[in-house]
Protein backbone atom coordinates (compact mmCIF):
# COMPACT_ATOMS: atom_id res chain seq x y z
CA UNK A 1 0.00 0.00 0.00
CA UNK A 2 1.18 3.71 -0.51
CA UNK A 3 -0.23 5.48 2.15
CA UNK A 4 0.74 9.43 1.47
CA UNK A 5 0.71 12.10 4.14
CA UNK A 6 0.03 16.14 3.33
CA UNK A 7 1.38 18.57 5.73
CA UNK A 8 0.16 22.47 5.23
CA UNK A 9 3.40 24.38 5.67
CA UNK A 10 1.74 27.67 5.59
CA UNK A 11 -1.40 29.14 4.66
CA UNK A 12 -0.19 32.33 2.90
CA UNK A 13 0.23 32.65 -0.99
CA UNK A 14 1.22 35.05 -3.55
CA UNK A 15 -1.39 33.72 -6.30
CA UNK A 16 -5.04 35.00 -5.39
CA UNK A 17 -6.62 31.68 -7.36
CA UNK A 18 -10.44 32.13 -7.29
CA UNK A 19 -11.38 28.46 -6.46
CA UNK A 20 -8.60 28.40 -3.53
CA UNK A 21 -9.93 25.78 -1.23
CA UNK A 22 -7.43 26.82 1.34
CA UNK A 23 -7.91 30.29 2.53
CA UNK A 24 -5.33 32.10 4.30
CA UNK A 25 -5.50 32.32 7.55
CA UNK A 26 -1.45 33.50 7.88
CA UNK A 27 0.11 29.91 9.77
CA UNK A 28 2.77 28.99 9.43
CA UNK A 29 3.99 25.16 10.90
CA UNK A 30 7.35 25.44 13.55
CA UNK A 31 10.67 23.55 12.53
CA UNK A 32 9.76 20.94 15.67
CA UNK A 33 5.98 20.21 14.78
CA UNK A 34 7.11 19.70 11.05
CA UNK A 35 9.94 17.25 12.59
CA UNK A 36 7.26 15.35 14.92
CA UNK A 37 4.84 15.16 11.89
CA UNK A 38 7.36 13.55 9.40
CA UNK A 39 8.46 11.16 12.66
CA UNK A 40 5.26 10.08 13.11
CA UNK A 41 4.69 9.22 9.18
CA UNK A 42 7.86 7.34 9.47
CA UNK A 43 6.50 5.08 12.63
CA UNK A 44 2.94 4.67 10.53
CA UNK A 45 5.34 3.30 7.48
CA UNK A 46 4.01 5.86 5.02
CA UNK A 47 5.84 6.20 1.71
CA UNK A 48 5.65 9.34 0.85
CA UNK A 49 4.71 13.45 2.37
CA UNK A 50 3.99 16.07 0.42
CA UNK A 51 4.49 20.01 1.33
CA UNK A 52 1.75 21.93 0.61
CA UNK A 53 -0.73 24.83 0.61
CA UNK A 54 -0.91 27.62 0.40
CA UNK A 55 2.22 27.81 -0.96
CA UNK A 56 5.06 25.72 0.23
CA UNK A 57 7.87 28.02 -1.40
CA UNK A 58 6.89 31.32 0.91
CA UNK A 59 8.59 28.72 3.77
CA UNK A 60 11.72 30.74 4.26
CA UNK A 61 12.46 26.89 5.66
CA UNK A 62 11.69 25.06 3.30
CA UNK A 63 15.08 23.70 1.65
CA UNK A 64 15.61 22.85 5.81
CA UNK A 65 12.83 20.55 5.64
CA UNK A 66 13.05 18.77 2.22
CA UNK A 67 16.79 17.99 4.11
CA UNK A 68 14.81 16.64 6.80
CA UNK A 69 12.79 14.35 4.97
CA UNK A 70 15.85 12.93 2.89
CA UNK A 71 17.83 12.72 5.91
CA UNK A 72 15.25 10.14 7.35
CA UNK A 73 14.87 8.67 3.93
CA UNK A 74 10.95 9.98 3.71
CA UNK A 75 10.48 10.65 -0.02
CA UNK A 76 8.98 14.17 -0.26
CA UNK A 77 7.89 15.98 -3.20
CA UNK A 78 5.65 19.73 -2.79
CA UNK A 79 3.13 21.28 -4.76
CA UNK A 80 3.44 25.07 -6.10
CA UNK A 81 2.05 27.19 -8.14
CA UNK A 82 5.17 27.98 -9.76
CA UNK A 83 5.74 31.73 -9.16
CA UNK A 84 8.84 31.58 -6.38
CA UNK A 85 10.91 28.91 -8.85
CA UNK A 86 10.73 31.19 -11.81
CA UNK A 87 13.45 32.49 -10.17
CA UNK A 88 16.49 30.40 -10.97
CA UNK A 89 18.53 30.17 -7.96
CA UNK A 90 15.60 29.92 -5.84
CA UNK A 91 14.86 26.42 -7.53
CA UNK A 92 18.69 25.94 -7.48
CA UNK A 93 18.29 26.06 -3.43
CA UNK A 94 15.57 23.56 -3.10
CA UNK A 95 17.44 21.49 -5.54
CA UNK A 96 20.62 20.97 -4.08
CA UNK A 97 18.28 20.48 -0.91
CA UNK A 98 17.86 16.90 -3.16
CA UNK A 99 14.52 18.17 -3.71
CA UNK A 100 13.13 15.39 -6.54
CA UNK A 101 9.45 16.54 -7.78
CA UNK A 102 7.23 19.12 -7.89
CA UNK A 103 3.61 19.82 -8.99
CA UNK A 104 3.18 23.01 -10.18
CA UNK A 105 -0.37 23.35 -10.64
CA UNK A 106 -1.32 24.83 -14.50
CA UNK A 107 -5.03 25.91 -14.91
CA UNK A 108 -4.64 26.50 -18.96
CA UNK A 109 -2.53 26.81 -22.07
CA UNK A 110 -4.13 30.11 -22.50
CA UNK A 111 -1.84 32.33 -20.40
CA UNK A 112 -4.80 34.86 -20.14
CA UNK A 113 -7.35 32.07 -19.01
CA UNK A 114 -4.54 30.81 -16.24
CA UNK A 115 -3.82 34.72 -15.31
CA UNK A 116 -7.69 35.30 -14.63
CA UNK A 117 -8.29 32.23 -12.71
CA UNK A 118 -5.01 33.24 -10.15
CA UNK A 119 -6.16 36.33 -10.30
CA UNK A 120 -2.70 37.45 -10.87
CA UNK A 121 -1.41 38.71 -13.74
CA UNK A 122 2.26 36.97 -15.06
CA UNK A 123 2.02 34.42 -13.16
CA UNK A 124 1.55 32.17 -16.09
CA UNK A 125 4.78 33.38 -17.77
CA UNK A 126 6.87 33.09 -14.13
CA UNK A 127 4.76 29.11 -14.14
CA UNK A 128 6.58 28.49 -17.59
CA UNK A 129 9.81 29.51 -16.06
CA UNK A 130 9.71 27.46 -13.04
CA UNK A 131 8.58 24.39 -14.75
CA UNK A 132 11.80 25.40 -17.00
CA UNK A 133 14.17 26.09 -14.48
CA UNK A 134 13.07 22.84 -12.60
CA UNK A 135 13.88 20.61 -15.07
CA UNK A 136 17.40 22.11 -15.79
CA UNK A 137 18.34 21.42 -12.74
CA UNK A 138 17.14 17.52 -13.18
CA UNK A 139 14.09 18.27 -10.72
CA UNK A 140 11.24 15.92 -11.96
CA UNK A 141 8.05 17.66 -12.71
CA UNK A 142 4.22 16.51 -12.91
CA UNK A 143 1.27 18.37 -13.34
CA UNK A 144 -1.60 19.52 -11.33
CA UNK A 145 -4.73 21.12 -13.00
CA UNK A 146 -7.77 21.69 -11.15
CA UNK A 147 -10.72 21.20 -13.78
CA UNK A 148 -13.32 24.41 -13.70
CA UNK A 149 -15.45 26.14 -15.85
CA UNK A 150 -12.82 27.73 -17.75
CA UNK A 151 -10.23 24.93 -18.62
CA UNK A 152 -13.38 22.24 -19.53
CA UNK A 153 -13.29 22.81 -23.28
CA UNK A 154 -9.39 22.43 -23.56
CA UNK A 155 -8.02 20.21 -21.05
CA UNK A 156 -6.46 17.71 -24.03
CA UNK A 157 -5.04 20.87 -25.64
CA UNK A 158 -3.31 21.81 -22.34
CA UNK A 159 -1.81 18.73 -21.47
CA UNK A 160 -0.25 18.85 -25.57
CA UNK A 161 1.06 22.21 -25.46
CA UNK A 162 2.99 21.53 -22.14
CA UNK A 163 3.96 18.09 -23.65
CA UNK A 164 5.08 19.43 -26.68
CA UNK A 165 7.07 22.22 -24.66
CA UNK A 166 8.11 19.98 -21.84
CA UNK A 167 8.87 16.73 -23.19
CA UNK A 168 10.23 15.37 -20.10
CA UNK A 169 7.39 15.39 -18.25
CA UNK A 170 5.51 12.04 -17.64
CA UNK A 171 2.93 12.96 -15.02
CA UNK A 172 -0.82 14.93 -15.02
CA UNK A 173 -3.10 14.95 -12.14
CA UNK A 174 -6.31 16.34 -12.21
CA UNK A 175 -8.54 17.40 -9.46
CA UNK A 176 -12.01 18.55 -10.20
CA UNK A 177 -13.07 22.04 -8.06
CA UNK A 178 -13.68 21.43 -4.80
CA UNK A 179 -16.12 24.46 -4.01
CA UNK A 180 -16.02 23.65 -0.26
CA UNK A 181 -13.86 26.15 1.10
CA UNK A 182 -13.69 28.48 -2.00
CA UNK A 183 -14.70 32.26 -1.82
CA UNK A 184 -18.44 32.64 -2.39
CA UNK A 185 -18.25 35.78 -4.76
CA UNK A 186 -19.85 35.68 -8.09
CA UNK A 187 -16.53 35.10 -9.99
CA UNK A 188 -15.59 32.20 -7.60
CA UNK A 189 -19.27 30.96 -8.34
CA UNK A 190 -18.71 30.89 -11.83
CA UNK A 191 -15.81 28.69 -12.04
CA UNK A 192 -17.93 25.48 -11.09
CA UNK A 193 -17.48 23.40 -14.44
CA UNK A 194 -20.27 21.73 -16.67
CA UNK A 195 -19.24 17.90 -16.68
CA UNK A 196 -19.91 16.81 -19.79
CA UNK A 197 -18.30 19.16 -21.67
CA UNK A 198 -15.12 18.59 -19.46
CA UNK A 199 -15.53 15.25 -19.53
CA UNK A 200 -15.29 15.41 -23.06
CA UNK A 201 -11.63 17.24 -23.13
CA UNK A 202 -10.88 14.72 -20.15
CA UNK A 203 -11.17 11.45 -22.19
CA UNK A 204 -9.44 13.24 -25.17
CA UNK A 205 -6.58 14.42 -22.64
CA UNK A 206 -6.49 11.24 -21.31
CA UNK A 207 -6.53 8.72 -24.66
CA UNK A 208 -3.26 11.40 -25.66
CA UNK A 209 -1.34 10.80 -22.99
CA UNK A 210 -1.86 6.86 -23.08
CA UNK A 211 -0.53 6.69 -26.56
CA UNK A 212 2.15 8.85 -25.30
CA UNK A 213 2.95 6.68 -22.49
CA UNK A 214 1.99 9.12 -19.98
CA UNK A 215 0.22 8.63 -16.72
CA UNK A 216 -2.51 9.81 -15.01
CA UNK A 217 -4.77 10.74 -11.70
CA UNK A 218 -8.07 12.06 -11.57
CA UNK A 219 -9.93 13.53 -8.37
CA UNK A 220 -13.25 13.55 -7.27
CA UNK A 221 -14.39 13.49 -10.78
CA UNK A 222 -17.83 10.44 -11.20
CA UNK A 223 -16.54 7.14 -13.07
CA UNK A 224 -19.17 7.41 -15.49
CA UNK A 225 -17.69 10.89 -17.16
CA UNK A 226 -14.17 9.02 -17.33
CA UNK A 227 -15.37 5.68 -19.01
CA UNK A 228 -12.50 3.07 -19.79
CA UNK A 229 -10.07 4.76 -17.61
CA UNK A 230 -11.75 4.38 -14.54
CA UNK A 231 -8.65 2.73 -13.14
CA UNK A 232 -7.20 6.14 -13.01
CA UNK A 233 -9.57 7.47 -10.24
CA UNK A 234 -7.87 8.33 -7.08
CA UNK A 235 -10.64 7.80 -4.65
CA UNK A 236 -11.42 4.46 -6.69
CA UNK A 237 -7.86 3.12 -6.51
CA UNK A 238 -7.43 4.31 -2.72
CA UNK A 239 -11.29 1.94 -2.62
CA UNK A 240 -9.75 -0.97 -4.09
CA UNK A 241 -6.24 -0.92 -2.48
CA UNK A 242 -7.97 0.41 0.60
CA UNK A 243 -5.25 3.02 1.15
CA UNK A 244 -5.36 6.03 3.58
CA UNK A 245 -3.69 9.30 3.31
CA UNK A 246 -3.45 11.44 6.53
CA UNK A 247 -3.34 15.23 6.50
CA UNK A 248 -2.56 17.76 8.42
CA UNK A 249 -3.85 21.03 8.08
CA UNK A 250 -3.11 24.86 9.49
CA UNK A 251 -6.36 25.45 10.93
CA UNK A 252 -9.64 24.54 13.10
CA UNK A 253 -9.62 20.77 11.05
CA UNK A 254 -5.88 20.24 12.47
CA UNK A 255 -5.38 16.10 11.35
CA UNK A 256 -7.29 14.38 9.07
CA UNK A 257 -7.18 10.47 8.41
CA UNK A 258 -8.53 9.58 5.16
CA UNK A 259 -9.76 6.02 4.72
CA UNK A 260 -12.26 4.36 2.22
CA UNK A 261 -14.99 5.87 3.90
CA UNK A 262 -13.61 8.94 3.24
CA UNK A 263 -13.55 8.34 -0.23
CA UNK A 264 -17.12 8.02 -0.82
CA UNK A 265 -19.18 10.99 -1.98
CA UNK A 266 -22.72 11.24 -2.88
CA UNK A 267 -24.30 8.94 -4.44
CA UNK A 268 -28.31 9.44 -6.39
CA UNK A 269 -30.85 6.73 -6.89
CA UNK A 270 -29.63 6.17 -10.35
CA UNK A 271 -26.56 4.85 -8.85
CA UNK A 272 -27.85 1.79 -7.18
CA UNK A 273 -28.43 0.46 -10.83
CA UNK A 274 -24.64 0.64 -11.68
CA UNK A 275 -22.16 -1.77 -11.78
CA UNK A 276 -19.75 0.28 -11.06
CA UNK A 277 -21.69 1.72 -7.98
CA UNK A 278 -19.10 -0.56 -5.39
CA UNK A 279 -15.76 1.29 -6.46
CA UNK A 280 -17.35 4.74 -7.51
CA UNK A 281 -16.74 7.77 -5.37
CA UNK A 282 -19.51 9.57 -6.62
CA UNK A 283 -20.46 12.83 -6.72
CA UNK A 284 -18.32 15.55 -4.38
CA UNK A 285 -20.84 18.21 -2.42
CA UNK A 286 -23.89 17.08 -4.92
CA UNK A 287 -26.46 18.82 -2.33
CA UNK A 288 -24.67 21.71 -1.81
CA UNK A 289 -22.82 23.00 -4.91
CA UNK A 290 -23.21 19.91 -7.42
CA UNK A 291 -26.88 19.46 -7.54
CA UNK A 292 -26.81 20.41 -11.45
CA UNK A 293 -24.69 17.40 -12.89
CA UNK A 294 -26.76 14.09 -13.71
CA UNK A 295 -25.41 10.49 -13.59
CA UNK A 296 -25.32 7.66 -16.01
CA UNK A 297 -24.87 4.23 -14.16
CA UNK A 298 -22.86 2.16 -16.52
CA UNK A 299 -23.60 -1.91 -17.48
CA UNK A 300 -20.40 -4.02 -17.01
CA UNK A 301 -19.52 -7.71 -17.48
CA UNK A 302 -18.02 -9.74 -14.72
CA UNK A 303 -14.69 -10.12 -15.95
CA UNK A 304 -14.79 -6.69 -17.24
CA UNK A 305 -14.70 -5.52 -13.80
CA UNK A 306 -12.81 -8.09 -12.81
CA UNK A 307 -10.20 -6.79 -14.73
CA UNK A 308 -10.41 -3.44 -14.03
CA UNK A 309 -9.51 -4.05 -10.36
CA UNK A 310 -6.28 -6.84 -11.67
CA UNK A 311 -5.32 -3.33 -13.23
CA UNK A 312 -5.85 -0.71 -10.09
CA UNK A 313 -4.18 -3.56 -8.06
CA UNK A 314 -1.40 -4.04 -10.82
CA UNK A 315 -1.78 -7.28 -11.85
CA UNK A 316 -1.29 -6.84 -15.48
S1 LIG B 1 -23.85 6.26 -12.07
FE1 LIG B 1 -23.24 6.70 -9.97
S2 LIG B 1 -22.08 4.90 -9.30
FE2 LIG B 1 -22.24 4.82 -11.53
S3 LIG B 1 -20.36 5.74 -12.28
FE3 LIG B 1 -21.93 7.36 -12.21
S4 LIG B 1 -21.70 8.32 -10.20
FE4 LIG B 1 -20.63 6.35 -10.15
Amino acid sequence: MANIGYIQVNRYCNNQCHFCSNPSNWNNISLERWIELIDDFIKREYSWIIFTWWEPTLSPDLAKWINYANDVWMENRMISNGMMCSDYNFTKKLADAWLKLVHFSVYSCHEKIHDFLTDTPGSWKKLMMSITNALKLWVRVQINTVINHYNENHLDKTVKFLTKHFPQIKHFVWNNLDPLMMRKTKTALSTLPNYDEASKSLLKAMAYLDSTNRTFRVERFPLCYMRWYEWASTETRKIVKDEERMVHFLDERETIRQNWLWWEHDKLEWCKKCDLNSICSGIFEYKNYYNYVKVYPQKLSISEKEELIKKIKGKF
